[in-house]
């Protein structure tokens, strides 16, 4: 059996979100916290030992832990009543799509400015 990854393994390979779970299940000792790195995404920080040591636990509540669940057997657990299911998005109610009509929030904005247009 592998070793379970560490936050710093999984910092290293580029799956850290920054969801900082890791970081609320440290123990004090392992003087934890979250951070903004220098491309302004939070990362986990916190004693080189901590960073190192991997845990059952870690490996359970790390969201892209190599033992993590994956979206689909979440999904059939949790979203059992959503029948419908695409290989590229998952299990779903309903899937709707559009945009802002305004060309400028669509233009400047992700995701077709609706955020941006909504909260002007
Ligand atoms: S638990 Fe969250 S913050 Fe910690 S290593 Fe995993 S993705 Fe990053």
């Amino acid at each position: 059996m592998t070793r379970p990854p560490g936050p710093r393994a999984m910092l290293h390979s580029g799956l850290c979100i920054g969801c900082g779970s890791c970081v609320a299940l440290a123990p004090p000792s392992a003087h934890a916290a979250m951070d903004f790195d220098g491309y302004g995404q939070l990362r986990p920080t916190g004693s080189a030992e901590w960073l190192r040591s991997g845990s059952a636990q870690l490996s359970r509540t790390c969201p892209f832990s190599p033992a993590a669940l994956d979206e689909d057997v979440l999904a059939a657990s949790l979203f059992a009543p959503a029948q419908r299911h695409d290989p590229a998005i998952g299990r779903y109610l309903a899937a709707y799509a559009g945009h802002v009509a305004e060309e400028e929030f669509r233009a400047q904005g992700s995701s077709g400015g609706m955020a941006s247009w909504v909260a002007v």
